[in-house]
């Protein structure tokens, strides 16, 4: 082994070219280049393998990181890509988009040695591209039909990790959605320079050609009943993400010229995707020669402002109300931002929305300091006496997202809810208060992560299939 990992000491830490700010504002394409194979392995070899890896341990999926590493390193790229994909239903979106600076990366033990975390997520990706070139990803393929289907509401992450799942264990999964494509946040929310949508497409497909039926433009609770849903299957998942903006109160806030992020992020990725949007929609969802301020400070702000400079905005401030070290946002992300034009008011809290109600002209911002720590834990903000005035004439607020009253919309009130209104599973098995109802990624956590929505997905799918299994002996030892 030690000839070929522990490269740490005397092999930088590097990772995938970037494309230069310049070129990256003029398209919507990812801004990582491939790593080469010579590069992978010599990144991959710089891993101490470590007797407690806390790479995994910090990774939701407990992928086995030093062990991928280790193959990568030594050439043995297959057995890396299987590896990987043993507990992850899709690495190389994990590799682009996952915050790693929060997760495995953050967690590496070289970096606290100071030498530079191992570039896990970029080895992740390079594996499974690889892994489609070559033809090493498998088809979907069910040993044997059982005969049952599960309903999943949501094509988001969570859902198409559970259709995976149980298909491979021989159930029929179908997938509704309300949108017209699948991949939920994948498609519609994320943008393409983080991670392209034929890379989202070629996982759909798959699953698509392995037997997964997919009901797109259906929206539950609409278009067909929760009781009708859950008649016409034998288990049901619930994986509709989380949707309702939070809302703020400030003078003027319905003015024409202050929009929701995902309003904004839906336009620009269907305009992307070659939709036609409506006239209305394409001028006040487009950032073009407009002023635009941003407020939030998470992933959803950081999309908003890379890509109002995308679509040419003159200027593109973006507004959070506390420091950056306390920023929800990946740190990568904000770095990329920067890099790209991006102007961040630190301890900068909205107070007023200047201009008509037909028309915003401009934000108030108060600056603010960190206080006591609050109940979670962080420096809660507070207002100074100073103030400052932005122009704009695009106000983005991207102040996060709060689950939806599905019990009410859907007339189930069996379906419990926590007290943020996120439904309230098992921790066991992901089932509801329903029983053979079952639930995962962010209607579970709340606004969360792609990796954790996966995982979520995932262990649905076993306890969708213990209580399949639990049913039929019940069943059988009913009829002897
Ligand atoms: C702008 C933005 C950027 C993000 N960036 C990152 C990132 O860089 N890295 C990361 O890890 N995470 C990121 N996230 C978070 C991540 O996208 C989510 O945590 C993840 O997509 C949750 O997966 P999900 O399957 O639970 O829900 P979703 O992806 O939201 O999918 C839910 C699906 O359910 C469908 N649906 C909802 N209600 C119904 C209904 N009644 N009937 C039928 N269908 C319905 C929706 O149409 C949707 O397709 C980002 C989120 C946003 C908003
Ligand atoms: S923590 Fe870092 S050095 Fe240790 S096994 Fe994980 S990737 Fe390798």
């Amino acid at each position: 082994m030690a000839e070929t990992m522990l490269k740490f000491v005397d092999k930088d830490r590097e990772t995938p070219l970037k494309r230069a700010a310049e070129a990256r504002r003029a398209d919507f394409e990812e801004i990582y280049e491939e790593f080469s194979p010579a590069k992978a392995e010599a990144q991959a070899s710089r891993c101490s393998q470590c007797g407690v890896p806390f790479c995994q341990y910090h990774c939701p999926l407990t992928n086995n990181i030093p062990d991928w590493l280790k193959a990568a390193a030594g050439g043995r790229l297959r057995e890396a890509y299987d590896l990987s994909a043993a507990t992850n239903s899709m690495p190389e979106i994990c590799g682009r988009i996952c915050p790693q600076d929060r997760l495995c990366e953050g967690s590496c033990v070289i970096e606290q040695s100071g030498h530079g975390t191992v570039t896990i997520g970029a080895v992740e990706k390079f594996l499974t591209e690889t892994a489609f070139e070559n033809g090493w990803v498998q088809p979907i393929r069910a040993p044997r039909e059982r005969g049952q289907s599960v309903g999943i509401v949501g094509a988001g992450p969570a859902g198409l990790a559970a259709a995976e799942a149980l298909r491979l264990k021989g159930y029929k999964p179908v997938v509704y959605d309300r949108y017209d494509r699948a991949g939920g946040l994948l498609i519609y929310g994320i943008p393409n320079f983080k991670l392209e949508k034929e890379i989202v497409q070629r996982r759909v497909d798959r699953l698509i050609d392995g037997g997964v039926e997919f009901k797109l433009n259906c929206e539950i609770g609409k278009d067909l009943s929760f009781e009708e849903l859950r008649a016409r299957h034998d288990a049901t998942l619930v994986a509709t993400g989380v949707y309702k903006a939070r809302e703020t109160a400030l003078p003027n806030i319905a003015a024409k010229g202050v929009v929701q992020a995902l309003d904004y992020l839906t336009a620009s990725n269907k305009a992307g995707l070659g939709d036609v949007l409506a006239p209305a929609q394409k001028s006040a969802l487009n950032a073009k020669g407009k002023q635009v301020v941003v407020i939030g400070g998470g992933d959803t702000a950081m999309d908003c402002v890379r890509t109002a400079v995308r679509q040419g905005a003159t200027s593109v401030t973006c507004l959070y109300r506390r420091d950056r070290a306390n920023m929800p946002g990946s740190q990568r992300e904000t770095a990329n931002a920067e890099e790209e034009g991006v102007v961040f008011e630190w301890l900068a809290a909205p107070k007023a929305i200047f201009g008509t109600a037909r028309k915003a002209t401009g934000v108030r911002a108060q600056r603010m300091r960190l206080g006591r720590p609050d109940a979670s834990g962080r420096q809660a903000p507070e207002e100074t006496d100073e103030h400052f005035d932005l122009d704009a004439q695009l106000i983005i607020l991207a102040l996060g997202f709060d689950p939806e009253d599905l019990p009410e919309l859907w007339g189930a009130p069996e379906l419990r809810t926590s007290r943020w209104g996120t439904l309230a599973i098992s921790e066991k098995n992901q089932e509801t208060r329903l029983p053979g109802v079952f639930a995962a990624g962010d209607i579970v956590r709340g606004a969360s992560l792609v990796v954790w929505a996966i995982k979520d997905g995932r262990d649905a799918a076993e306890g969708i299939h213990a209580m399949l299994q639990e049913r039929a002996r019940a069943a059988r030892i009913a009829a002897e």
